[in-house]
């Protein structure tokens, strides 16, 4: 890799030749506005934002389309590009409907942040004047699209027919009249379909799932990984705990790992998060009987004692280090482990991009720490352990340690999901990767390692 020498705002920089500067700007936090350039999708050139000056040259040039050379000496806010950016900013506003207050989008959009940093320009439209379009146009794949609020930067359109190549959109018309649709007798319809929503820089698209469901700015945000397949793409967790609620989630967004997803996620796994807080396991059964910890902590020991052939059962789901504690556990107690992975295997569901057909985050994991992953036919047992997994054996008595109410057993123990507990996962390329705990319930659900501090 060759390197040039350049400046920017006067500042000597060492950057790699034939770099696009946009991405050299980004790389360096400078403030460069944008609708249209998206690092996934490359360059357009159509919104004209990214406006710089280079020395030499008579107008400003946008820096989504000019490669960096020696000597290059830029400007990202000169007055004449302040100047620049103040006038396309009144261009995309000329028939913006200036909702703001209703939109959605409010609190993350790249139009209200750039019109307090480079507009501030008096409209010379009346909102009488303004061409009007629909407001509520129903796309498919749970996103709406308000064609006011759109800037017509083509990423969601790009996004089709570059990324899905399944090219639903497209934008239609002339002028004041161009505005983003489905094609004739097509609806939005790929299984990336929502990443339009995260693409897309103002409110003109949103999920049907998130809008109006909570204000951004209440939401906190963490960093985890998708349970939903083998591929483990990178996520924020965004949820928000209201006073004397619980902790809830309020959406998953893809968080970028060039390794793994890109920019992207699957709206399988976008929409995973429902499942982490419906029909849960909250409860210390016995025999149905709700019954306090400690007497069900002096059951487990009662069974466990009166048990010769004790199996252990595993979910591929847990975290690496909850696994190895359960390893070594089975050992303890001379109980034989297993973790049949066939009934996580999904042909329907796995494609040539990010979705896998094994639907489990950490059978890696499984496979590296040697469990059992097939079963003969078990017969005779005593006691079965079971650490969550969706398809134990029967036995004569069993234990089940689950996050759902699924299975019924003789002793039933609630179990923490992955996003109320922290550790790693191994996605089926062999990447370790860590999650971080999100949610803090008010009445915490213990988590593998806990219980088996107790046990
Ligand atoms: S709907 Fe959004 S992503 Fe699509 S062209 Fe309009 S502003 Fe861009
Ligand atoms: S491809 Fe798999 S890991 Fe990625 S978002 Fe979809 S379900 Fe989750």
């Amino acid at each position: 890799m060759s390197l040039v020498h350049i400046t920017i705002d006067n500042t000597p920089m060492e950057v790699e030749d034939g770099a696009l500067l946009i991405d050299i700007l980004l790389k360096n936090s400078i403030k460069i506005p944008h609708f249209c350039y998206h690092e996934a999708l490359g360059a357009d050139g159509n919104c004209r934002m990214c406006m710089v000056a280079i020395q030499g040259q008579k107008r400003p040039q946008i820096a989504c389309d000019t490669f960096v050379k020696e000597g290059m000496e830029v400007f990202t806010n000169s007055p004449i590009i302040q100047s620049v950016q103040q006038d396309i900013l009144e261009l995309e506003l000329i028939n913006h409907p200036v909702d703001c207050p209703i939109c959605d989008q409010a609190g993350e959009c790249k139009l209200q942040d750039y019109y307090m940093d480079y507009g501030l320009h008096h409209s010379k439209v009346e909102i009488a004047d303004k061409v009007s379009h629909s407001k509520h146009v129903d796309l498919g794949s749970e996103v709406m699209l308000d064609q006011e609020r759109c800037v017509l930067c083509a990423r969601c359109t790009r996004f089709t027919s570059e990324i899905t190549k399944t090219h639903e959109l497209g934008i239609i018309g002339r002028a004041d009249h161009a505005r983003v649709s489905t094609m004739p007798n097509k609806k939005l319809n790929n299984p990336y379909a929502m990443n339009v929503v995260d693409l897309c820089p103002v409110g003109a698209l949103t999920s049907k799932d998130f809008r109006f469901a909570q204000r951004t700015w209440f939401l906190q945000t963490t960093s985890s990984i998708c349970h939903g397949c083998a591929t483990g793409c990178n996520i924020f967790i965004d949820h928000n705990k209201e006073k004397y609620k619980d902790d809830k989630i309020y959406r998953f967004r893809p968080r970028v790992n060039k390794d793994i997803n890109g920019h992207f996620i699957c709206d399988v796994g976008r929409l995973s998060y429902k499942q982490l807080q419906t029909n849960r396991q909250e409860d210390t059964l016995y025999t149905t009987e709700v019954i306090e910890q400690t007497l069900a902590l002096e059951k487990f020991q009662e069974l466990k004692n009166h048990s010769k052939n004790i199996t252990v059962f595993v979910d591929a789901n847990l975290y690496t280090e909850e696994l190895q504690a359960i390893k070594k556990f089975a050992k303890d107690i001379d109980a034989s482990l297993y973790c049949p992975l066939d009934v996580y295997q999904d042909e329907t569901f796995g494609d040539a991009w990010l979705k896998s057909s094994q639907r489990v985050a950490n059978a890696k994991a499984i496979e590296l720490l040697g469990i059992t992953t097939t079963i003969s036919p078990l017969k005779n047992i005593d006691l079965l352990i079971n650490f969550n997994h969706p398809n134990p054996p029967k036995a004569e008595n069993s234990i089940s340690f689950q996050t759902h109410q699924k299975q019924k057993a003789t002793l039933i123990f609630p179990l923490a999901v992955f996003s109320e507990s922290s550790g790693t996962i191994i996605n089926k390329d062999n990447i370790s990767q860590e999650c971080q705990k999100a949610i803090f319930r008010n009445n915490p659900i213990p988590t593998v390692l806990e219980w088996l501090e107790v046990l």
